[in-house]
C-alpha cells in the first residue's frame, strides 16, 4: 500500500499472495449496462465491471466472481463491526453489477500513470454514473503501471469512484493478477477494495492518533494487520483472520472521540440483513453460523451469535475469564441466540465460553476460546 504526492488517497500496490482457491457455486447473472432500479434507498455502493476498449471480457460480472468478492469483504466487515456492512446497491435481491466498456484502450488508460482511476471516473461520470448518493466500486479489468487500485481523493467534487486495477503491474511488486479475486476468507484484492472504499469515505483523517502524514496520509501506522495500514512492512492480508478494522479502535472506527470523524457514523454503514436460514427440515436442528467478535479486548464488549435453521426459543450464554464466570447479556432474535459480555478493563488471560440455543426440535451449542489482548 503506498501513496504519492498529489493524491491524498492511496494507491494500493500488489503483495505476494498465498495460493488459495476461489469459492464456487455463485449463480450466473445477467449482464446489464446500466444501473438498474434500486431495491432500497439511501447511500449505497454501486459496483461496476469495466474493461478497456480492446480488453478481454472475462465476464467477471456474469460469472458471479464480482458478487463473491463483494460478499467476502462484506462478511469480513460484518464480523469486524458486529453486524454492519456497507449498503450495497441490489436489484431484486442480488448485487447490481453494471458492465461498462471504455472508449479508451488499455494502453491509453495505463498511460495516465497514477491517474488511471481519474480516467475511469471521467468516462463513467460522462456515461451517467453521477448519483450523489452512491459510491462507485470499480473492478477494472485493465492495466496500470502504478498500482493495483486507487481511491477518490475528493469524493465530493465529481462522483465518488474507488477502483481496483486487476491487471496492474506496479513497479517492484508482484502483478496484481497474481492475487485471485473472489477469495473467502478474503484475500489481498478483497481487503484492497474495502481499503479504497474506506479512503473514499474520507478515512483515515489526520486527527487520528496513528494517522500517517505526508505521502502516506490516509493511513495508519500502528499495525500491518490494520485495513488502513501503510508502511514499509508487508500488509498482512495473507492472514485474513488476524486483519482488523482499526486495531485498538482508536483511529477511525468506533473510537469514541468527539471532533474526529468516525466510520461508525457513516451513512453508508448499515445493519446487515439477518442471514437467511435454509428452510427448516422436520426433526433436525442445524447450525447455520457461529460468529464471535474478532478480538477480546479489555474494557470492550465481546459478542457471540449462534444462528440455527429453526426458530430459537431460549438462549444460554456462558463465559469465563481465567476460570471465573462473567455476567452475560442474552437475547433471542428469530433463529439466533445472541450473547455479549463486557470485559473488565483489567481483563487478561483467556476468555472461554459457550452459546447454546434451544428450539422446539432440540438444541445446539458452540463454544469459543479467545486470548484477551490489549493490542
Ligand atoms: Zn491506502
Amino acid at each position: 500500500v503506498r501513496a504519492r504526492p498529489a493524491v491524498v488517497a492511496c494507491a494500493v500496490a500488489a503483495l505476494a499472495l498465498f495460493p488459495a482457491s476461489a469459492g464456487t457455486g455463485a449463480p450466473a447473472q445477467e449482464r446489464t449496462t446500466s444501473d438498474r432500479p434500486d431495491d432500497v434507498s439511501g447511500p449505497q455502493v454501486h459496483v461496476l465491471y469495466v474493461i478497456p476498449r480492446d480488453g478481454e471480457d472475462r465476464g467477471l460480472d456474469t460469472s458471479g466472481t464480482i458478487s463473491r468478492t463483494v460478499d467476502s469483504w462484506q462478511t469480513w466487515l460484518r464480523r469486524q463491526t458486529g453486524g454492519r456492512i456497507l449498503r450495497a446497491d441490489t436489484f431484486r435481491g442480488a448485487l447490481d453489477v453494471s458492465f461498462f466498456r471504455l472508449a479508451a484502450s488499455d494502453a491509453d488508460v495505463a498511460a495516465r500513470g497514477q491517474y488511471v482511476r481519474e480516467q475511469l471516473e471521467a468516462e463513467l461520470y460522462a456515461a451517467g454514473y453521477t448519483s450523489a448518493g452512491k459510491m462507485y466500486a470499480v473492478y477494472y479489468d485493465g492495466s496500470s503501471t502504478w498500482s493495483c487500485g486507487g481511491a477518490d481523493p475528493e469524493p465530493a467534487v465529481r462522483g465518488n469512484f474507488s477502483a481496483l486495477y486487476l491487471k496492474g503491474a506496479p513497479p517492484g511488486a508482484p502483478p496484481c493478477a497474481s492475487n485471485r479475486l473472489g477469495l473467502d476468507p478474503p484475500g489481498y484484492l478483497e481487503f484492497a477494495m474495502l481499503h479504497e472504499l474506506v479512503h473514499s469515505l474520507g478515512f483515515v483523517p489526520r486527527c487520528a492518533p496513528h494517522a500517517r502524514g505526508d505521502y502516506e496520509a490516509g493511513h495508519v501506522s500502528d499495525s500491518p494487520f490494520d485495513l488502513m495500514w501503510s508502511g514499509s512492512e508487508p500488509w498482512r492480508t495473507d492472514r485474513p483472520d488476524e486483519m482488523q478494522l482499526d486495531v485498538g479502535r482508536d483511529d477511525y472506527y468506533a473510537h469514541g472521540r468527539s471532533g474526529c470523524p468516525d466510520l461508525a457514523s457513516s451513512p453508508y454503514l448499515v445493519d446487515a440483513p439477518e442471514v437467511p436460514a435454509p428452510p427448516a427440515e422436520p426433526g433436525r436442528v442445524e447450525v447455520v453460523s457461529f460468529t464471535t467478535s474478532r478480538a477480546a479486548t479489555p474494557g470492550r464488549v465481546f459478542r457471540a451469535t449462534l444462528t440455527l435453521n429453526q426458530a430459537v426459543g431460549r438462549a444460554t450464554c456462558r463465559a469465563t475469564l481465567n476460570g471465573r464466570a462473567l455476567r452475560a447479556a442474552t437475547s433471542v432474535q428469530s433463529r439466533s441466540a445472541r450473547c455479549s459480555w463486557a470485559l473488565p478493563r483489567s481483563a487478561t488471560g483467556r476468555l472461554r465460553g459457550n452459546v447454546a440455543a434451544t428450539t422446539s426440535l432440540g438444541s445446539a451449542s458452540r463454544s469459543f476460546s479467545a486470548r484477551v489482548s490489549r493490542r
